[in-house]
């Protein structure tokens, strides 16, 4: 066992959990807070064996967990939703300290979300096995089986909301699971081990290797043992993943960047898309569904940016654990160093900073909530995701050109659309993306589909989708009158 990263006081272990023990390793890697770039402690890396292991332990452990029918299991993974109640104040903490998440969202909204993720599924999948299909021959059962062991990988801008999210639909079919932490954020991946071990799941259905992507997550993704792969995370990532996962011709599920479009039409009432537009800085922009191409009409540019203005000046920059705080750090200095690439280059070729452009004064990761106007549609910065706080601004003069612009890069995840209900509405159904809010913005439900089209991933998260990737669906045919073989009977 190594030494536990202390956290507030809260002790959190820096190894793998395999087979429903500690495992560590011979060597770690550093961690550290974007806060402040203390250093918090070293946390195992996963070598082959480790992910080895893991995987044989999921794979024994398949069998007796899919057998266990989902009553028992939902008796379980509502355990371990309260387990993870339990630790509400250490998931928080630690959140906010490896990944500069605000100590506020992760309180309101993140922990709650987490356990809801577990116990919501494990309700649904109660009803897993409900569906018939009558016709005059048969009664088709169409039975959604659990798949296997499946791997879940998980970016370090949302490790809690996301690996539960997968967790929840994978554990409750029946599926068990390796889990593979975010290397520059892996402390509530482990809470969650913690969480399971406390809610007595058995040995094997839960597994836990920490590990750099391109060692530890390529080993694990190459496995050929595994049924699934669900993956969130960034477009290069996921073309490894997916020509690992081709090998084997194993499903996987990707959910990827987003460049989305922020539409303000000239009937929008300003002042609420203002307010929700500088929502876009939260978590410092580190949020693949924020709107982040504001598209204004000319008629309403001015007032629009200026209201917004009024709102971006009051924005508080700084520690996510302080309560005022509204926008934290960037994750690592290599984002940091790629934002100020990014704006560096868009002004150097005509972008105009409206506000913000430079590193904010709070410490060496962070940056200033920053708008660019006068961007090209083909230019790099509209074009690429930044994954900081830097917006772009243009202007249209008809719905038609808002479309366009909205459409004109390859990514497809999310999107907003203010204005009249009915207008929004019919803008906000031909842009071309996986979700779009009218004249709202993060709302969402675990029942709802989830997910991009483009370079924003393939596959739908979120209800009966969920269930559908993670388990093999198969069709039990029982004939209603008594079946006489033929050749000429299909
Ligand atoms: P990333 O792709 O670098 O890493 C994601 C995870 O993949 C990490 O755990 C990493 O260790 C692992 N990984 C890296 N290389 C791997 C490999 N070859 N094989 C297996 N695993 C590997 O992404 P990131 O920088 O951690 O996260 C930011 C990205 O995630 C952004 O593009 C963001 O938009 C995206 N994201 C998408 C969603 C969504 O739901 N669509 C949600 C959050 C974040």
């Amino acid at each position: 066992m190594s030494t536990c990263i202390d956290i507030g006081g809260f002790k959190i272990s820096p190894d793998h959990y395999i087979d429903g023990g500690r495992v560590a390793s011979a060597a770690s890697f550093e961690l550290h807070s974007p806060i402040d770039q203390s250093f918090l402690g070293q946390v195992s890396e996963g070598f082959p064996e480790h992910v080895d292991a893991a995987v044989t332990a999921a794979g024994e452990a398949f069998p007796a967990w899919a057998g266990m029918g989902p009553v028992q299991r939902g008796i379980v993974l509502n355990r371990f939703a309260e387990e993870i109640g339990k630790r509400a104040e250490a998931f928080c903490l630690a959140e906010s300290t490896d990944a500069g998440v605000l100590l506020s969202r992760m309180k309101h909204g993140v922990v709650p979300r987490a356990m809801l993720n577990i116990s919501w599924f494990a309700e649904q999948a109660l009803r897993l096995q409900d569906h018939t299909i009558e016709t005059d021959q048969a009664t088709h059962l169409v039975r959604h089986d659990p798949a296997g062991v499946a791997a879940v990988i998980t970016p370090w801008n949302a490790p809690l909301m996301l690996a539960t999210w997968k967790l929840g639909p994978a554990l409750a079919a029946g599926n068990t699971v390796v889990l593979k932490s975010p290397e520059w954020a892996p402390l509530t991946s482990s809470l969650l081990a913690d969480a399971a071990h406390a809610a007595q799941m058995p040995a094997g259905v839960f597994n836990l290797v920490h590990g750099a992507g391109i060692t530890t997550g390529a080993r694990l993704v190459a496995d050929p043992r595994l049924a699934r792969i669900s993956f969130t995370g960034s477009v290069p990532t996921a073309r490894a993943i997916a020509k690992q996962a081709a090998e084997h011709l194993v499903p996987c599920s990707l959910e990827l960047g987003g460049k989305s479009a922020f539409i303000v039409l000239d009937d929008a009432d300003l002042e609420h898309a203002a307010a929700t537009a500088a929502l876009m800085y939260r978590n410092a922009g580190q949020v693949c569904l924020a709107g982040t191409r504001l598209l204004v009409h000319a008629r309403v540019y001015d007032r629009f940016v200026a209201l917004m203005r009024g709102y971006v000046e009051k924005l508080v920059v700084g520690d996510p654990r302080l309560s005022q705080t509204e926008v934290g750090p960037i994750i690592h200095m290599r984002q940091v160093d790629r934002i100020c690439g990014y704006v560096e280059r868009a002004v150097a070729s005509g972008a105009e900073p409206l506000w913000g452009g430079r590193r904010h004064p709070a410490g060496p990761q962070y940056y200033e909530p920053t708008l660019l106007a006068g961007v090209a549609q083909d230019s790099e910065i509209v074009q690429n995701e930044v994954f900081g706080p830097v917006l772009t601004v243009q202007a249209f003069s008809n719905d038609g050109e808002a479309v366009e612009l909205a459409n004109g890069t390859d990514y497809g995840l999310g999107g907003v659309c203010y204005g009249e209900t009915g207008r929004a509405t019919g803008v906000a159904k031909a842009v071309r993306t996986g979700f779009i809010w009218v004249n709202s913005f993060g709302i969402r439900d675990l029942a709802a589909p989830f997910g991009g089209i483009k370079r924003s991933g393939i596959g739908r998260e979120g209800g009966s989708w969920s269930f559908e990737f993670f388990c093999d669906v198969k069709d039990v045919v029982l004939p209603k009158t008594p079946f006489r073989a033929s050749f000429s009977s299909r």
